[in-house]
């Protein structure tokens, strides 16, 4: 028996060897026990041109038809012209064990004249579902959360054999901080394998120069040996070149799932021939639960935060998604009547001024009002000295009155 101190806490663990079997190591059977009960559930995005075989190579992944096959798909004047996002949802069931397979498409994407814009209806779409997970998390009872975030994002580059083209380009710089991107090389049996290694080393010299983010499995300590060089044998197939196909044709006696050409049939279960193989066992056998965690614990975390300082709210870093709904709520109370507090003084204020501006205004025109009233009686007064001035000279000087003045005329004209 050995004591450890909690240093901070203060509270002393004592550390004791077990003398029988507890039961607690099966602690992990358990969880899995009650995942396979409960079902998984994982969402993928496809994006990619129309035609470069998305629904094909999501059937084939999954072994299921999920979509219906369109053969020769073709751009029609009934063509949306926008970006659609639309997703099916398939319960899916190997050995008993269930998988709830959401598969997102969005059809458009690429298809017009001008694609500038061809990434925002699925960046909105990503964000908006994040928006309606964090809601989820606010709420007071947050038992059972309904996950609608994509978890996986397969691009689908075409196989022109020469470089990224500036929308591939452009929908993976605006998307790489928002989803898990998985970029793959469709329809790789129309290219030579030279042509394919070729194209592959172009895709991500352009991927480096413009800092896209994709995906990367994470590597831990306790990995194995054998985990390591399986997950290194993995990302080393990046960008997957793959072949989809629902035929299955008899080569040596064997019958594969493949495409056939005069030459022979391209495998798509042969790792010889395409990377299909590596793609779904990232996908589903090893990195599943991986690439929902990154999207938790990184993507969707960097988004909360970046949301949540745009509305001015701060985050301490060290308390990781411990969000006490009821204090929050308080603090939003808070910040609210902060708020209408600080509008209220400013209407005040605002009022005020405007009173007393009107006030200096009256009182302006009042004095000046005085002032003329002023004036006006002053010259009236002026006016009237002068008149009486006027008649008190007239008075004292020759008195004219008017008989005088007629009877002098009268006897001057005679
Ligand atoms: P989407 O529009 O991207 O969903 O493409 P589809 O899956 O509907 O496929 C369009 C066409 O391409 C169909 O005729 C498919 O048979 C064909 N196709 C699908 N995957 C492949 C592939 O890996 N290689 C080749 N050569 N053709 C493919």
């Amino acid at each position: 028996t050995d004591q450890i101190n909690g240093a901070s806490s203060g509270i002393t663990v004592v550390r004791k060897k077990l003398l029988g079997y507890v039961g607690f190591a099966n602690l992990p059977n358990q969880v899995h026990r009650k995942s396979v009960k409960k079902g998984f559930e994982f969402t993928a995005m496809v994006v990619g041109e129309s035609g470069l075989g998305k629904s094909t190579l999501v059937n084939t992944l999954f072994n299921t038809q999920l979509y219906p096959p369109k053969e020769n798909v073709e751009l029609t004047h009934e063509t949306p012209q926008t970006v659609e996002v639309k997703s099916i949802t398939s319960d899916i069931e190997e050995n008993g064990v269930k998988l709830r397979l959401t598969v997102v498409d969005t059809p458009g994407f690429g298809d017009f004249v001008n694609n500038e814009e061809s990434w925002k209806p699925i960046l909105d779409s990503i964000e908006s579902r994040c928006d309606a997970y964090l809601e989820q998390e606010n709420r007071v009872n947050r038992r059972k959360l309904v996950d609608n975030r994509i978890h996986a994002c397969l691009y689908f580059i075409s196989p022109t054999g020469h470089a990224l083209k500036p929308l591939d380009i452009e929908f993976m710089r605006r998307l790489h901080t928002r989803v898990n991107l998985i970029p793959v090389i469709a329809k790789a049996d129309t290219l030579t394998e030279e042509e394919v290694a070729a194209f592959k080393e172009r895709i991500l010299a352009d991927i480096n120069y413009h800092n896209i983010q994709i995906y990367q499995a994470p590597a831990y300590e306790y990995d194995d040996e054998e985990t390591i060089a399986e997950n290194r044998e993995i990302m080393s197939k990046i960008p997957f070149a793959v072949v989809g196909s629902d035929k299955e044709f008899e080569v040596e006696g064997r019958r594969v799932r493949g495409r056939s050409y005069p030459w022979g049939v391209i495998e798509v279960d042969n790792e010889e021939h395409c990377d299909f193989v590596k793609l779904r066992q990232m996908l589903i056998r090893t990195h599943m639960e991986e690439l929902k965690e990154y999207t938790n614990d990184v993507l969707y975390e960097n988004y909360r935060t970046e949301k949540l300082a745009a509305m001015g709210i701060q985050q301490d870093p060290t308390v990781f998604k411990e969000v006490n709904p009821i204090q929050k709520m308080e603090e939003e109370r808070t910040a609210h009547e902060q708020k209408l507090g600080k509008m209220e003084a400013e209407m005040k204020a605002v009022f005020q001024a405007k009173v007393q501006e009107k006030e200096t205004k009256l009182k302006q025109s009042e004095e000046e009002l005085y002032a003329r009233h002023k004036e006006m009686k002053e010259a009236l007064d002026k006016q009237r000295m002068d008149l009486e001035e006027k008649k008190r000279r007239m008075e004292s000087g020759r008195p004219m009155t008017p008989e005088k003045t007629k009877k002098k005329g009268f006897s001057f004209n005679k």
